[in-house]
């Protein structure tokens, strides 16, 4: 039976303020809702105010995640953030591989260019090295796949997301791939407002769990929990968290908002 886990990604939006007002709204809506009632539920604030979160989510069911982290633990590497640095202001749980750091945009800004975007600089091999730092580290990652709109029409679906899953693993050993968290997003749903059919997320969910399956075995396989990330909303949630293959959602813009992260959180099957 694996635990479904609904996150918050709340990317580039908040100072401290807001972050702990909006956490609060969450904590407190949750409690008035009866709580968490069996799900696992975390928040992704900005690094600036992962601390001031912590503070605000203490004593809490609430986890707290990184948008991010760099694979070095420490040295002459400007601007990055290492694991136990996250570790170390609260965070349990890591974003890795989020389409918007591979450079990836469901709705790329006008001036996000190609030299722009070049500068969002996510692969396959530095998603590689972050799930291991996470590891290293103690921290719970989310690994996020999933493909664009051009890829999805040129029939690449499968392929795009079996490659990704299967390259963040390399290296990684049987006994930590059991009971990953993967994400799967496609880029052309998120922030579009356009949400993946739900029959469709839950066979491309099933992808990543097959891909899993193909390196380590159907124990592995059953073992890892896939979210689906795109526009889950608190209209759309239960139906998308009622298929077999998808264990929880990474939800972006409506987890901005505690009254609809917390509807999604009660659209669980475990709240039902
Ligand atoms: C995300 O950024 O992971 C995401 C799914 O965003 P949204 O819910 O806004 O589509």
């Amino acid at each position: 039976m694996r635990r479904t886990i609904i996150a918050g990604n709340w990317k580039n939006n908040g100072l401290r303020a807001d972050a702990v007002a909006l956490a609060t709204g969450i904590r407190t809506a949750l409690d008035g809702d009866g709580g968490s009632g069996g799900v696992e539920v975390l928040v992704c604030p900005p690094f600036t105010a992962i601390a001031s979160v912590e503070s605000a989510l203490a004593g809490s069911e609430i986890g707290i995640g990184g948008q991010n982290i760099f694979w070095k633990e420490k040295g002459a590497y400007t601007g990055q953030i290492a694991p136990s640095m996250l570790k170390d202001a609260g965070c349990a749980y890591v974003i890795i591989g989020h389409s918007e750091p591979r450079g990836r945009f469901g709705v790329p800004d006008p001036d996000f260019d190609a030299p722009i975007l070049a500068y969002f600089g996510d692969g396959d091999e530095t998603v590689n090295r972050k799930l291991k730092a996470a590891l290293v580290a103690g921290l719970i990652p989310i690994i996020c796949v999933g493909e664009t709109l051009a890829e999805r029409q040129a029939g690449h679906t499968d392929t795009v997301v079996e490659s990704q899953t299967k390259a963040a693993l390399v290296g990684i050993p049987a006994e930590q791939a059991s009971g990953l968290i993967f994400a799967y997003e496609p880029v052309w749903a998120i922030g579009t407002g356009e949400v993946c059919e739900s029959g469709e997320a839950d066979r491309v969910c099933g992808v990543v769990r097959s891909a899993v399956g193909e390196l380590y075995g159907p124990e592995a396989a059953e073992s890892v929990r896939v979210q689906y990330g795109g526009s889950v909303k608190p209209d759309n949630a239960k139906e998308l968290l009622g298929k077999p293959n998808i264990d929880g959602a990474l939800v972006g813009g409506a987890s901005l908002k505690a009254g609809d992260f917390v509807a999604i959180v009660a659209a669980a099957p475990e709240r039902q």
